[in-house]
């Protein structure tokens, strides 16, 4: 069985972020040389996502007012977790909800996508370095 590990690398200009990191997958699924098996890519951190949807702009501008409503940055004394000194109590929630990591199949060297299905990185507390691990399995 081969194995393949790679890291992809993330700084956004913006506190939320919806980064489409599809050809950075399958870049990384070029170098394993794998054509059968299964891609992980998960987020690293507990403020940061890595889920699977369309490529649509007015989807992510409705993904980032929904999250807002559910879990507003502001005030940060709403959430306990910012009694640490925090201020990132929101980044946790919102990065529950749009999930950890993504498991794709690797069909004939390919993602074996959906329609429409791209990997995007979602950021909840950016503007600092933070990274995605794409683990990549198969024959
Ligand atoms: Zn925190």
């Amino acid at each position: 069985m081969k194995s393949h590990r790679k890291e992809l690398w993330f700084e956004t200009k913006t506190r939320m972020a919806f980064v489409n990191i599809t050809l950075d997958v399958q870049a990384a699924l070029a170098e394993s040389g794998v054509r059968e098996g299964l891609c992980l890519v998960n987020a690293m951190h507990i403020t940061a996502s890595v889920f699977i949807n369309d490529d649509e702009p007015g989807l992510h501008k409705d993904y980032a007012r929904w999250l807002e409503e559910l879990a507003p940055n502001e005030p940060t004394s709403r959430y306990q977790h910012n009694n640490t000194g925090e201020d990132n109590g929101d980044a946790h929630i919102k990065r529950q909800v749009m999930g950890r990591e993504v498991v794709v199949a690797i069909t004939e060297g390919k993602l074996d996508f959906g329609p429409w299905e791209q990997i995007f990185y979602g950021e909840f507390d950016g503007r600092r370095k933070k990274r995605v691990l794409v683990k990549i399995i198969g024959e």
